[in-house]
This record gives C-alpha cells, structure tokens and sequence, in this order.
C-alpha cells in the first residue's frame, strides 16, 4: 500500500486467487505485539486480537532482528550531516549489515519481497554511501531497487531515487579507478 499525494496504490507481489480475502495492515507490523497494541488503541481505539497478537509468535523473532538498530538507523539518517563529527557511524553500519547478511529474520518475518525490507535495504544503503563504501553501497541499492520496483512501482519517486542513486555510486567508482 503506497500513498503518492492523495492516490492510495494497491501493489500485489504475489498471485490472488479469486474470493481470497485481502487484509492489510493498520500500522507498522515490525514491533512487538505490547507495542502494536498500544499503538492500534491508541490511533485505532480497538484491542487487536490478530492472529499475530493472540499467539505473540513473531515477538522472539523480532527481539532478535535487532529493532532498536532499525530504529536507530531510521532516526539517524537525517541527521547525518548534521552530527557528522560527533557520532559513531561505522558501528551502526556494522550492526545493521550484520543484521542484514546473518539474521534473515526479515525474510522469515516477511516473505519477500516486502516494502519494509526494501526501505531498510535503501537506509543502510544510504549510510554506506556516506561512508564512502561504494562498491557495497551500489550493491545494497541494488537489492533494494529489486524489491522497491515491484512493491512501489516504477513510477514512485523512491524508485527512481535508488535508480539516481545507483548511477551516482558507478559514476563514482569510475572516477576512482580513472584517478
Ligand atoms: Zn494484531
């Protein structure tokens, strides 16, 4: 579900059948059931008994994905100019590469290719470009660029963002091999 101005995008990335119910979720699904519940009555006034929520299956799976780096990235990429002096870059990308090659548990949680997946692909990305790692940030848009282009469509501006994106890593490479 993709919101471009005030059209709402319905994008499937996968084959419906005919009379399958379609559900989407309210909120972002990538919390702990305590935290989705509390942000579903407070913007939705409702006590979720989902699926999800009642067994709380994906909660130990969630503790070990590492959401507070997550979050942490999201909160820091703004800011990136901004603190560039003061703050520990490198090891937020350690976890969040870590996080990305060895716990697949996004795969787990979310059968890809799935949008949040997506935009932390393009996030990390993001931070290796800053840090000047190129050739992995190239390879991290590229990733992210395969899943964004099905769940958001070749004409959102995210898409065409990761494609500029990877152009300006290969411009980039070519200019350190040439000098
Ligand atoms: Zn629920």
């Amino acid at each position: 579900m993709v919101f471009e101005g005030t059209k709402l995008h319905l994008r499937a990335v996968r084959d419906i059948k005919p009379e399958e119910e379609l559900t989407i979720s309210y909120i972002e699904t990538l919390s702990l059931t305590e935290d989705r519940q509390r942000q579903l009555e407070d913007q939705y006034h409702f006590i979720c008994h989902c699926q999800h929520c009642d067994s709380q299956d994906k909660d130990g799976l969630m503790l070990s994905g590492g959401e507070s780096t997550w979050r942490l990235l999201k909160e820091a990429l703004p800011r990136l100019e901004a603190l560039k002096a003061e703050s520990n870059w490198q090891t937020l990308l350690q976890s969040c590469s870590h996080l990305l090659s060895t716990v697949d548990v996004y795969r787990q949680y979310y059968p890809d290719p799935h949008p949040v997946h997506g935009v932390q692909l393009m996030r990390v990305g993001k931070l290796q470009h800053y840090l000047e790692h190129i050739e992995d940030a190239l390879d991290t848009f590229k990733q992210a660029y395969q899943i964004i282009k099905l769940t958001h469509g070749d004409d959102h501006p995210m898409t065409t963002d990761l494609l500029m994106k990877m152009e300006e890593c290969r411009t980039e490479m070519d200019q350190q091999s040439s000098g």
